[in-house]
């Protein structure tokens, strides 16, 4: 086996994308792919999303934008941030998100509303031109503050009141999507959900969703630490009793963060802890006992999910999945569709 194998179940993605359109019933669902589909692969993740029914894709830059296109010459994609590279978008046949100063003509656009993310977006409606094909807020606290979010939604139906019916109405996260259904308009714009990742960092089962992701590794090494003995940088574990480690070569630059000291991995099916200091390219873990390098260790699946890793990381698993390197250098990474 490589360092470590990323396995991407598009199975599991598009089961998941069903299991959203069902919760949305007439509203679409719009697949969020930014950050190459949070790190799962854009152009993998994108055509599952559209064959198990996503109505457009999201991405965050132009540049995501035009390399999709490059692979899907069929679907929408909105260009969520900011740009001012126009004509690209329009040769790319790319949707395009306007938050402030003019609207550009010629190409499709949806005007965004600050209702209370404070980031992005007019305060008021401008003047719309023809070629404006949606409106559209965003939540900050979908995934913890419902009353504000209400407030949010009250605000863009305020401000949305009598406009086109034409006009495609959207402001749902994946958290609104699965909690808020006054948020559920013309449109969703669900990232994380589709990724089988809990917005709430619970347990994604809760919500009916299933990872897509997995990442497995393997001992490289195994030996056994004397009492006073210390595996890794700074000797920030020093075994107290003779105890057997378990080297894992994987490690900060394959996007096992430096703060999940402590997390568990499964050892041979076992929940076991990552002790010590997690190098750039390895990490350690405790055994119970001595076993062959070779033995299987996995990162991310079989049960153990990365919401526990981003708990313990002190972050959420967005951050956690769009640090994980698939690039062929580190990693093998593997697509199926179970
Ligand atoms: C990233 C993003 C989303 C998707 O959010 P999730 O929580 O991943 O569903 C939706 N809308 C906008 C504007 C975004 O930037």
């Amino acid at each position: 086996m490589a360092r470590s194998e990323i396995t991407i179940d598009l199975g599991t993605l598009g089961r998941n994308v069903r299991r959203l359109r069902g919760l949305l019933g007439g509203t679409e669902l719009w697949a969020v792919v930014k950050a190459d589909g949070y790190g799962h692969g854009a152009a993998d993740v994108a055509s599952a999303a559209v064959d198990a029914g996503a109505a457009a894709l999201c991405v965050a830059t132009l540049a995501e934008g035009l390399s999709l296109r490059r692979v899907l010459p069929g679907p929408r994609i909105l260009v969520l941030g900011p740009t001012r590279r126009i004509r690209e978008a329009r040769e790319g046949r790319l949707e395009l998100v306007v938050g402030d100063g003019p609207i550009p003509e010629d190409v499709p656009v949806h005007v965004k509303l600050d209702t209370g993310m404070g980031r992005y977006g007019f305060a008021r409606l401008p003047a719309l031109t023809p070629n404006v094909v949606g409106l559209m807020t965003h939540l900050a606290t979908a995934d913890g503050d419902p009353a504000f979010a209400e407030r949010q939604l009250e605000r863009f139906r305020e401000a949305t009141a009598g406009s086109d019916p034409r006009l495609t109405l959207h402001a749902a996260n994946s958290a609104a999507a699965l909690r808020l259904p006054s948020s559920r308009l013309g449109a969703a714009r669900c990232g994380i959900a589709i990724y089988g990742l809990s917005p709430f960092g619970a347990d994604p089962a809760d919500d009916g969703l299933e990872p897509v992701l997995g990442w497995r590794s393997e001992l490289a090494q195994v030996k056994k630490l004397e009492a006073g003995e210390s595996t890794g940088y700074g000797r920030a574990f020093v075994a107290e009793r003779p105890t057997w480690i378990g080297i894992v070569p994987v490690g900060y630059a394959d996007g096992f963060r430096r703060d999940l000291t402590g997390t568990e991995v499964l050892v041979a099916g076992e929940r076991r802890p990552v002790v010590g200091t997690v190098s750039m390219d390895s990490l350690a873990v405790e055994l119970e006992r001595p076993l062959e390098p070779g033995t299987p260790v996995t990162l991310i699946g079989d049960g153990l999910l990365a919401e526990e890793h981003a708990r313990r990381a002190g972050t959420i698993t967005y951050e956690l999945v769009c640090g994980i390197r698939a690039s062929a250098e580190r990693a093998t990474r593997v697509v199926v569709d179970a």
